[in-house]
């Protein structure tokens, strides 16, 4: 596997190896990598000639420095992960590397879709995913890009980049990776106790109840069970929502949607969770 840390020389090799006709797939992460992240790396492995992942904490979508400065690191794990999944390439940049001009994000029209949700919760969150990840497209020029289903508004909001700017890469959602429990994985779940990755399932029990409940219950009703599930347990619910899949705007009758998804955020003391499954 090549790694490369300058921005120039990872372009300069990937737009040769792109003449010669090999396709390009990228993966970006900030590391602390599980086997969600090897997942999309695998995915991609199986679709593309070339598989660049990226490990780049980028700073300008932390709302928090407390969460930026206790972020996992260990890119040495990392590394020594991709290699063996046969990943080609991994792009390590600094932060000088991807911000020379200083880290600042770039206005981006995304229609929308970054209001909803942890657009309200963390303000200039998807500003900063969207100026990184724009820039990372330019560097890797790839065809194709692998996007967790666990970011799901993120999955929502690259594509709308995408669009926006005209780019002509082709945006590949990938499903959730979880537990045997069914806690979805994170780099943030490293930071959690045995015990309170056994309280975390709450988060998950939740959202199966209301796959299984939808015939019954409204939106309203749902999410109302849901409030009352989380105050017997020391997880912290910071909201629940039921939206259109597409537009993410919240659904007030199950008619409004022809595809609708329900989404957690919570707070296992200063850890905090995100997750959502597909209810139709
Ligand atoms: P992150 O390093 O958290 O920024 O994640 C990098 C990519 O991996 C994003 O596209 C995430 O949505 C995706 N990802 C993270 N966790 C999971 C998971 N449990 N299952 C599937 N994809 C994931």
């Amino acid at each position: 596997m090549q790694v490369f840390q300058r921005a120039q020389d990872l372009l300069l090799h990937l737009t040769e190896q792109k003449n010669k006709g090999l396709s390009i797939g990228f993966v970006p992460t900030m590391g602390a990598l599980h086997d969600g992240h090897l997942a999309l790396a695998k995915h991609c492995l199986s679709e593309t000639d070339l598989t660049v992942v990226s490990i780049f904490v980028n700073p300008t979508q932390f709302n928090n420095t407390d969460d930026l400065d206790k972020y996992p690191r260990d890119t040495d794990q990392d590394i020594q992960l991709l290699k063996e999944s046969g990943v080609q390439i991994a792009f390590v940049p600094s932060v000088k590397e991807m911000y020379p001009n200083g880290a600042k994000t770039e206005v981006i029209d995304l229609n929308g879709v970054d209001n909803e949700m942890e657009g309200r919760q963390r303000p200039g969150h998807f500003a900063g995913v969207a100026t990184v990840v724009k820039r990372l497209f330019e560097i890797t020029v790839p065809s194709r890009a692998y996007f967790g289903q666990k970011d799901y508004q993120q999955l929502l909001v690259i594509k709308q980049l995408v669009k926006t700017l005209k780019l002509p890469i082709e945006i590949i959602g990938h499903p959730i990776e979880r537990s045997e429990k069914g806690l979805a994985l994170s780099s943030r779940n490293e930071r959690l106790t045995a015990a309170q990755k056994e309280e975390s399932l709450v988060i998950w029990q939740s959202l199966k109840w209301a796959k299984d409940h939808q015939d019954t219950y409204s939106p309203e009703a749902l999410k109302a069970h849901i409030y009352k599930l989380f105050e017997t347990s020391t997880l912290e619910l910071e909201y629940v929502e039921i939206n259109d899949a597409e537009s993410l705007k919240p659904l007030q009758k199950w008619e409004d949607a022809t595809h609708a998804r329900i989404f957690i955020a919570a707070l296992n003391g200063k850890v905090r969770l995100i997750d959502n499954l597909s209810l139709f």
